[in-house]
C-alpha cells in the first residue's frame, strides 16, 4: 500500500497537482553526480506539498534525485535512522 499516491485534498486534487515543480525542468531534480542541486531545493523550499513529496519518496524507495527538498544522500540518512528507532522500540 503506498499511502500517498492517491490522497485527494479538499477540492479533489491529489498532492503532486499542487506542486510548486509542475512546469519547472526536471533536469533541475535530477542533476547530475556533482552538479548543484540548489535550484531544485530553492523550488522545494516554496513546496506546500514538500512533506508529501518527501514521505512519498521515502515510502517509495525513490533512489534518485532531489525529493521534497532532500537529495538522495539526506534521505537515506532519514531512512537510516528511522529503521534504527523502529529497532529501539521492538527491542
Ligand atoms: S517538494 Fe520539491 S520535488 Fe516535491 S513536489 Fe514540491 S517542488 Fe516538487
Amino acid at each position: 500500500m503506498q499511502p500517498f499516491i492517491f490522497e485527494l485534498d479538499t477540492n479533489g486534487r491529489t498532492w503532486q497537482s499542487r506542486a510548486n515543480c509542475l512546469g519547472v525542468d526536471p533536469d533541475f531534480f535530477f542533476p547530475e553526480r556533482g552538479a548543484s542541486t540548489r535550484e531544485a531545493k530553492a523550488v522545494c523550499a516554496g513546496c506546500e506539498v514538500r512533506d508529501h513529496c518527501l514521505e512519498y519518496a521515502l515510502v517509495n524507495g525513490e533512489k534518485f534525485g532531489i525529493w521534497g527538498g532532500l537529495s538522495e544522500r539526506e534521505r537515506r540518512r532519514i531512512r537510516r535512522q528511522r529503521a534504527l528507532a523502529g529497532r529501539a522500540v521492538s527491542a
